[in-house]
């Protein structure tokens, strides 16, 4: 565990001129995990993800539930969704999952204790609410809920409704994250997604009142038709629901694996890399002058929200959801394309629901690839993991968790930082430390790519800004 810091690490504004980030954007991975997900491989399927689970430790883990559903489909969105109406689609889906949970469960062999539960998307308020309270009864018979167990859910605002929420309370569901994304018709228009200030407080609102403690809004930069003016008006109406934590990500436009995408381009420019930078930048000022404290690239929380503190105590992980405070050490996620880490390997269940849905029906575990993890990318896996989460790496924690020389082991690697990056990274030697420079917390994802052994360089992602 790391001294108690008192000053926040990423930078809170961006100083640095536009060209300057500009120069050194590049494609490359998010490092949600490591090895990315693009390493992940057919060779480990269901038989391979069975092992992991029989194998799993006792500690309480995190859980992840996928709904795929959502009423429409927002041209931007990058995540795996199927775009109905037909919400009656939504109860058999929950028969599917549930059988999912039962081989999962099988497959671990006891009654798996559980710290946290996440239900994600798609817009997991597709399920009617006799279908949400069926998925969270079969999760607490087959799962241990500790008694302190956090639930969280992510909520379309456009068509979520009161009694929604009031069930959602009622099944004991405390964090709430909201879509938000951008405010301003025009942007709406080009994302084809129209939601209003007002459905947004709603939301937030009745879920306060309900006694949710924490409530998150995801907004994106980088949309087509953003400007900095069009962004900090929605900054300021969100600023103004006073959300517990605002994460802020930045777009990724990749119409070539989501030919869907092209959409957005029918309307309005997607911003290039300078325009992106001033987006950022405003969010960055924005999020600073409104009180929020900057917790890694792109999550911002009050600064008596428990992330800041985790932040503070060198606490913070990352996972598919962004930054989190590191409670578990394993994540099961269920539900098509959901990802899992047991610690000793990631996998991912079918991405196509078709494919998912054969898969669970035939009594089989969905497991479409993933990837075990040798010694040397648990080793790297941490050393990335630091670097993204606190923009520093001390070589005496590395080497007293891996018991190995860390000069050593990455000579190639601390040269290449010194050679080539040494804007973005000072190696300090002497201290055996490895500490992101103001402009290199902004562009962490480079440094922590000098760490990654699996991604060609070059080779695709969204842009490092
Ligand atoms: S609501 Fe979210 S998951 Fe659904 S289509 Fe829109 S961006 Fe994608």
């Amino acid at each position: 565990m790391q001294a108690q810091r008192s000053l926040p690490m990423f930078p809170a504004r961006l100083d640095t001129p536009s060209d300057e980030l500009v120069s050194h954007a590049q494609a490359g991975p998010r490092y949600t995990s490591y090895p990315p997900a693009t390493v992940f491989r057919p060779g480990f399927g269901a038989a391979q993800a069975a092992a992991e689970l029989a194998a799993l430790p006792t500690d309480p883990l995190a859980l992840y539930c996928h709904v795929p559903f959502c009423s429409q489909l927002c041209w931007y969105c990058g995540c795996n969704v199927t775009a109905t109406r037909d919400r009656s689609r939504g109860a058999g889906y929950v028969d599917l999952l549930i059988r999912e949970l039962d081989l999962v469960a099988a497959a671990i062999g006891r009654r798996q204790a559980v710290a946290e539960l996440a239900l994600g998307g798609g817009s997991p308020n597709f399920l009617e609410i006799h279908d949400l309270a069926r998925m969270v009864t079969a999760l607490r018979e087959r799962f241990a809920f500790a008694a302190d167990a956090e639930l969280g859910i992510e909520l379309d605002p456009r068509d979520t409704t009161a009694p929604q929420i009031d069930a959602l309370a009622g099944l004991g569901f405390t964090r709430l994250s909201v879509g938000v994304q951008d405010f301003d018709p025009e942007v709406q228009h080009a994302i084809h997604r129209v939601q209003t200030v007002e459905q947004t407080r709603a939301v937030v609102d009745r879920a306060r009142a309900q006694g949710f403690r924490s409530v998150n809004a995801d907004l994106v930069y980088g949309l087509p038709g953003q400007t900095v003016a069009r962004l900090e008006s929605t900054l300021a109406e969100v600023v103004a629901f006073a959300p517990d934590r605002i994460a802020v990500f930045g777009y990724a436009h990749l119409p070539h694996l989501r030919p869907h995408q092209r959409l957005v381009e029918r309307s309005l420019p997607v911003p290039g890399l300078p325009e992106r930078v001033e987006l950022l930048r405003a969010v960055l000022d924005r999020m600073a002058d409104a009180g929020y404290v900057r917790i890694g690239l792109d999550h911002f929380a009050r600064p008596d929200d428990p992330l800041v503190a985790a932040m503070n105590r060198g606490e913070l992980g990352r996972n598919f959801q962004g930054y989190v405070i590191q409670r578990t050490q394993a994540l099961l996620g269920c539900g098509p394309s959901a990802i899992s880490d047991s610690g000793g390997a990631y996998w991912q269940n079918a991405v196509d629901l078709e494919t998912w849905t054969q898969a669970v029906t035939a009594g089989e575990l969905p497991v479409a690839r993933g990837v075990a993890l040798d010694a040397d990318d648990r080793l790297r896996r941490h050393v990335i993991m630091r670097l993204m989460c606190d923009g520093r790496l001390g070589f005496a924690e590395v080497a007293e968790r891996f018991h190995l020389d860390v000069a050593a082991t990455f000579a190639d690697e601390l040269r290449q930082l010194e050679d080539q990056h040494g804007d973005l990274a000072v190696v300090d030697r002497a201290a055996g430390t490895i500490t992101a420079t103001p402009l290199g917390h902004h562009l962490i994802r480079n440094v922590a790519r000098v760490f990654d052994r699996h991604t060609p360089a070059g080779s695709g992602g969204s842009p490092t800004i």
